[in-house]
Order: C-alpha cells, then sequence, then structure tokens
C-alpha cells in the first residue's frame, strides 16, 4: 500500500530510564486472573455470576445495563473467587481461580471466504456476543460504538511512541496473516481502515508495507486522535472509531478459531524494573505474576498503562481489560530536601532549569509530584507540547469557569488525553484529568444512550 507520511510537530519525547527491550519472556499460566473493568467508560456492569459459580474461559461475567448486548467475559476457566465492589457499587474486579484444566466456551468460527458474504449486523452481533466489541472505540469521546452505526473510518494504532508500550515488532511477530484477517474484518465494518504506524517504532517489515499512513514526531503521534486531527478533512470525520493493532489480532483470533482470545503482550518497564521487557501473558494477570519488580534499592510505586496515561496500582492488583504495561518506578516517599538547590543532574524535566538539560542519555522517571499545585504562571509549556493545538491552559480556564462554548471553542473535544500538558506544567495543575472529567461529562449529557 501506499504510505502517506504526517509529520506531528508538537508532542514530547521524554527519554526514560527502562524502556522495555525487545526480548520476550514467557510466564507459567497464573493460579488466579481478574477481570477489571476500571478503564472500560461508560458502562454500569450487570453482574452474571457469584461467588463460588463455575465458569469457562470466556464464560459471561456481567454485560451493560445500558446496552444488554454489550458482554464482557471471563479471562479464565475455573471458578468466581471474589465479586469486588468499590465505594458507590462500582464494580472492581471478578477474580477467577484458574483450574489445572481449563474448560473454554467455543464461539462459531469465521472462514477467511465468509469474511465478504457475513451479513454486517451479524459479524457486530458476533464480536459484541464474543465480549470484544469494547476494543473499539469511537471518537471524540473514546466511549465503545453503537454497533449499528457506519463509521466514517476506522483507525489502526499501532504505537503512540509513549515510552513504555508493547513494540510492533513483538506482538506482530508470526502474527502477519491474522493481522491481515483483522484488517479484513475491520473493512466490512467501515468504508475506510487507517493502518498508523509511527517511524520511530519498531515493526516487521511486512506491516510498514502494510501501513496505509505514516507518522513522524514524538509522543503522542501515532495516536489515533491525534492522527484524526491532522488528517481529517471535515467534521463528518469526527466519530471515527479506533483501535490498537494489538486489539486487531485479538478479534480475529475470536472470529477465526471460535474461542475467547485470553493472550497479551504486555511490557514491564521502569527504573525500577528488574529486567524491562515484553512478556507473553494472559489478560487480566495478577501484577506480581509479572514478576521482575524491584532492583532492591528501597520501594516501588506500580503504574498500569503508559507513563503518561496510566494509573497508580498495588502489587496486588490486576491488570485492566485494556492496559498492556507496568511500569515500576521509585516510590520513595521521602519528600525531597532543597531541591530547589540541587543541580538536578538526573532530574527529568520539560524545562532546562536542571542540569539534566545537558545529558543525552535516558534518566529515571519517579512516582513524585515534585511539588504542590500552585496558581497558573502563563508559561505556556502545556501550550507547546499539545499534539492537538488546543491551549489547555484556556480550556482547562473555560471548563473550570463553566464556560463550555468557550471550552468547545479551543477544541476540548480534540483532547486526546495523552497526558502531556500535565506532565509538563511547572505549577502542578492537573489539566488533563480536568479536561478528561469534562469530555466524560459532556458525553453523559449528551450521547449516552
Ligand atoms: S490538552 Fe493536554 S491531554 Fe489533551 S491533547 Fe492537549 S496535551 Fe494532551
Ligand atoms: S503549563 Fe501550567 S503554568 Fe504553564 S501555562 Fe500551562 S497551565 Fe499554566
Amino acid at each position: 500500500m501506499h504510505v502517506e507520511a504526517i509529520r506531528i510537530k508538537k508532542g514530547y519525547r521524554l527519554s526514560a530510564c527502562g524502556r522495555p527491550s525487545l526480548e520476550l519472556q514467557r510466564l507459567k499460566a497464573p493460579e488466579r486472573v481478574a477481570f477489571v473493568p476500571k478503564s472500560i467508560p461508560f458502562i454500569k456492569p450487570r453482574v452474571a455470576v457469584k461467588e463460588g459459580d463455575p465458569v469457562k474461559a470466556g464464560g459471561l461475567l456481567f454485560w451493560d445495563k445500558y446496552r444488554p448486548e454489550l458482554k464482557f467475559r471471563s479471562p479464565g476457566g475455573g471458578s468466581v473467587e471474589a465479586v469486588r465492589w468499590g465505594p458507590r457499587h462500582v464494580l472492581e474486579a471478578v477474580v477467577i481461580r484458574v483450574d489445572a484444566e481449563e474448560e473454554a466456551e467455543t464461539f462459531e468460527s469465521l472462514s477467511e471466504s465468509a469474511i465478504d458474504t457475513l451479513k454486517r449486523e451479524e459479524l457486530v452481533a458476533r464480536i459484541m456476543d464474543g465480549g470484544l466489541w469494547a476494543l473499539i472505540r469511537e471518537l471524540p469521546f473514546r466511549n465503545i460504538p453503537p454497533g449499528q452505526d457506519t463509521p466514517p473510518r476506522i483507525i489502526v494504532s499501532m504505537a503512540t511512541q509513549e515510552p513504555f508500550e508493547p513494540q510492533p515488532a513483538v506482538y506482530l511477530k508470526d502474527q502477519m496473516e491474522l493481522f491481515q484477517f483483522g484488517l479484513r474484518v475491520l473493512q466490512r465494518l467501515a468504508p475506510e481502515v487507517s493502518v498508523v504506524l509511527p517511524s520511530g517504532c519498531d515493526a516487521p517489515d511486512a506491516l510498514r508495507r502494510m501501513a496505509t499512513h505514516g507518522v513522524s514526531g514524538d509522543y503522542p503521534c501515532g495516536d489515533a486522535g491525534v492522527f484524526l486531527y491532522h488528517t481529517k478533512t471535515g467534521p463528518g470525520q469526527n466519530r471515527s472509531w479506533y483501535l490498537r493493532g494489538q486489539d486487531v489480532l485479538l478479534l480475529a483470533r475470536f472470529l477465526k478459531e471460535g474461542r475467547y482470545p485470553l493472550e497479551r503482550t504486555v511490557v514491564r518497564a521502569g527504573p525500577m524494573a528488574q529486567k524491562p521487557c515484553h512478556i507473553a501473558t494472559r489478560m487480566g494477570v495478577p501484577l506480581k505474576v509479572l514478576g521482575g519488580f524491584g532492583t532492591g534499592n528501597g520501594a516501588c510505586r506500580f503504574v498500569a498503562g503508559g507513563l503518561f496515561t496510566g494509573y497508580p496500582e498495588s502489587e496486588t492488583g490486576y491488570l485492566d481489560f485494556y492496559e498492556t504495561a507496568v511500569g515500576v518506578l521509585s516510590g520513595d516517599p521521602t519528600p525531597e530536601r532543597l531541591a530547589l538547590f540541587k543541580p538536578g543532574y538526573d532530574k527529568p524535566s520539560y524545562t532546562r532549569a536542571f542540569l539534566s538539560c545537558l545529558r543525552a542519555g535516558p534518566l529515571p522517571v519517579d512516582g513524585r509530584y515534585h511539588g504542590e499545585e500552585r496558581a497558573c504562571i502563563g508559561c505556556g509549556f502545556c501550550a507547546e507540547v499539545c499534539p492537538v493545538e488546543i491551549l489547555p491552559q484556556f480550556t482547562f480556564k473555560a471548563v473550570l469557569a463553566g464556560e463550555w462554548e468557550e471550552a468547545l471553542d479551543h477544541g476540548l473535544l480534540d483532547c486526546v488525553e495523552c497526558g502531556l500538558c500535565a506532565h509538563v506544567c511547572p505549577s502542578k495543575i492537573d489539566l488533563t484529568e480536568t479536561l478528561k472529567k469534562a469530555r466524560r461529562d459532556l458525553y453523559r449529557e449528551q450521547l449516552r444512550p
């Protein structure tokens, strides 16, 4: 295919210690796995199992109250050990004790020749029933799309240039045929499928030939929302759908083999990870099973998901439905004394206030805030890095003032929730979280089924 190259000028490249190598470590099956729905947006789970119930791998665990056809299935076969609820009766996790001989649910398989002949509604119904529809998301709100809609296009993001994320060279190794099968399925769902490959990521040659668009730039240049912002030709394209390269494989495996796909390629990374690398494991794996935590030099802090977009998780947690990375950072809670007067040779910083700006090599990122929230000083750093040019400081102020029209005019809906504005802000203002919440409120008000 012809590869169109797009240069994304804004963004940020953080050279962080502990980038995962391309080595793939295989883990033995864990005794327990869990379905953690934490980051699945806009759903209200209705649980179909209770503690002690037997469940097959791929068996039904819960469905969405608003759209009962949206199902979610078990990452393991065995028995339900716990159904954990959090504050306000929010489902936190369904924990499964895995049997030595796991039973698995079977589904109707789809042959290569049937991809083009199966009705679209039937294809959508199969993916929804198989618990994988949530892998597809709709822009700009990143909600799970209605199956009956046809999007203007589907964007497949192969990588975003996040420092800690699985690379296509690893998760696509020996899987190109399956990936092609998945792309053919997506072509039945939308008139156009864009495969977006950042120039700096590790990818097999076959993928480079197959990609429809190349992007170059810093994080998050490969994000579907960033790609859409820089390529859309009209408002009709705003409601495009997207999914990640690894998720195309899951979809293809489910349809082709007729079984719920449990496999995941995740990365263990960060300055405190013993051996940062890729890991072949399964969905819902306990974080402690991913192993290699801690260098023995102090407490660790775990971040599930990317360095800029992840959230803190404890060692007793499980990997959630979407996440494919665990960052291990220093968790030393002792406040740094007289930090202002230190040269900061090792301190990662967007500003050039520390001597670290003279270093070319990677720097150790930690889990501290290095200060408290202060008033905005109008430095403009957030606007310098925002890949969709929405002037985050003004959008943020408009949201806080309840000026929704103004926030939308600034481009609130274009925000890709990349986390960069909050990362570079010297006043420690969590712009990303505020904008994210505002976008969710808007979706709930306007579009929720
Ligand atoms: S506003 Fe912040 S989170 Fe949103 S796209 Fe810009 S930099 Fe990323
Ligand atoms: S980076 Fe922070 S302090 Fe600087 S303009 Fe943006 S919000 Fe204000």
